[in-house]
């Protein structure tokens, strides 16, 4: 069994190689997470385990040595699993708020305590959903990758963010913040403490990103009313996407915080970044020949336009909420036209 890290010196980026991972089962009939599994047992909100097939380990052994450029290490790190909720079906938007906010502090949680291992240096909290995505089970639940090195996407908005704060003095996403309200027609949501948006420059279809207002690099420095507010915003952003073509919405939601390498990210700004495929209820779209090969997104149809469709579903999507007797927190940007 291998767990190792290869260096990818054409590109300059490590690919984790995980030869077990393979045995992983594939959809099972039993699901694993629901209370009474002999991995949850009873009498739980919301559970952390260890993933069972992890990429990567404390105890990482590498298969072959490393030869010049050819560099391997070993893929030293933790894989945790946070099921959410003991409901079997669902999305984040039917989990109960206070529930979802225990949620948001388990998240806080464990980028704290996994961070603090020496060797880790970024915590990926991220949720893969539905059968486009490759989800292997439907079971609501969230991954943790604590990894030994900063991930390429990272390292790119940090040196972005880094470079616009030594230029401007001011922060990037901060600055994002003020260019969508100046403009306005991009916001889905937004109440006192997160704004969602479609941002100007999307590369997915319903692309949408979540920033809290204040100026914070990682979930634990987030106030109490602060993670209920962001709760909030997950709550009526995942309705949002499940109203749109009325059809549960397949995406990857993903986490950017902070490096916990113990360095100064004080020019940094935690954000959320949802990712649904679909370019409408049936169609997908693929990172084929242009986004693959080249690394270059298209998008066909204006950003605008796709972000009033999304303003629309949200305004139906409070309504419902309203309706089950959850009261938003906040609005949607079309209420305020
Ligand atoms: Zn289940
Ligand atoms: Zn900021
Ligand atoms: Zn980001």
């Amino acid at each position: 069994m291998a767990n190792e890290l290869r260096w990818n010196p054409i590109l300059g980026e490590w690919i984790i190689v995980a030869s077990k991972r393979e045995t992983r089962p594939w959809r099972p009939k039993t699901c694993p997470f629901c209370p009474g599994s002999e991995e949850t047992g009873y009498g739980w909100k919301i559970k952390v385990l260890p993933n069972r097939f992890p990429a990567l380990r404390t105890d990482a052994q590498t298969s072959i040595e490393s030869h010049g450029i050819y560099m391997v290490k070993p893929a030293y790190g933790y894989c945790e699993v946070i099921v959410e909720t003991p409901m079997h079906e669902g999305d984040l938007c039917d989990i109960e708020i206070n529930n979802l906010k225990e949620f948001i502090d388990v998240l806080a949680e464990r980028f704290v305590k996994l961070g603090s291992d020496p060797k880790i240096k970024y915590v990926f909290e991220f949720r893969n959903k539905g059968a486009a995505i490759g989800v292997s089970l439907h079971h609501p639940h969230s991954q943790i990758y604590a990894l030994p090195f900063i991930p390429p996407r990272i390292k790119r908005e940090l040196k972005n963010a880094k470079k616009f704060w030594s230029k401007r003095g001011i922060c990037l996403f901060c600055h994002v913040i003020k260019l969508e309200k100046d403009f306005g027609k991009r916001i889905i949501y937004e109440n006192d403490h997160f704004i969602q948006f479609l941002p100007f420059f999307a590369m997915w279809p319903y692309e949408t990103h979540i920033y809290p207002k204040r100026h914070v690099q990682s979930l634990n420095m987030l106030s109490d009313e602060e993670r209920y507010a962001l709760a909030d915003v997950l709550k009526v952003a995942t309705k949002t996407y499940n109203t749109l073509f009325d059809t549960s919405l397949p995406y990857i939601m993903a986490i950017h915080q902070k490096p916990t390498d113990g360095k100064d990210y004080s020019f940094y700004h935690m954000h959320i970044e949802f990712y649904p495929p679909n370019r409408d209820k049936e169609k997908v779209k693929y990172a084929a020949g242009i986004e693959w090969g080249a690394g270059t997104f298209t998008y066909d149809a204006l950003p605008e336009e796709r972000a009033r469709q999304l303003q629309r579903a949200c305004v139906k999507a409070i309504r419902e909420l309203a309706s089950k007797s959850y009261k938003p927190f906040g609005v949607c940007k079309e209420y305020m036209q």
